[in-house]
């Protein structure tokens, strides 16, 4: 979608640094990590929120949970947060779907 940063960094119109990729699916790490280590993976299909979901999107989904694995076990992560931001209300800054993948150091104490 015109104007959306997400996804000009999925069509490599803006920069970002790029952690994982395929057909559907792009990871890169946040611009403002809030944790060790924050990445955000998102569809490489304009999708504005998890509001906006519809059916067909099931399967798509499954693949940016299934990629979150597939990152931190490269990385060998022993613990991970997944966080999805639905709404300006919940804090959600950037109207294109995402999936917050933090681990490390959180500020929490754990
Ligand atoms: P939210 O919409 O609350 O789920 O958060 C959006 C996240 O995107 C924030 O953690 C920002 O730091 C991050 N962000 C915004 N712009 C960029 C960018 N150009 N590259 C990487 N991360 C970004
Ligand atoms: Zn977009």
């Amino acid at each position: 979608m015109k104007n959306c940063i997400f996804c000009k960094i999925a069509k490599k119109e803006m920069p970002a640094e790029i952690v994982y990729e395929d057909k559907k699916v792009i990871s890169f790490k946040d611009i403002h990590p809030k944790a060790s280590i924050h990445l955000l993976i998102i569809p490489k299909k304009h999708i504005p929120s998890v509001n906006h979901l519809k059916l067909g999107d099931k399967e798509l989904m499954g693949e940016l949970i299934l990629t979150a694995k597939k990152i931190a076990q490269k990385k060998k992560l022993k613990g991970y947060r997944l966080q999805i931001h639905v709404g300006r209300p919940a804090g959600q800054i950037v109207d294109h779907l995402h999936l917050h993948l933090l681990s490390g150091n959180y500020g929490f104490g754990n």
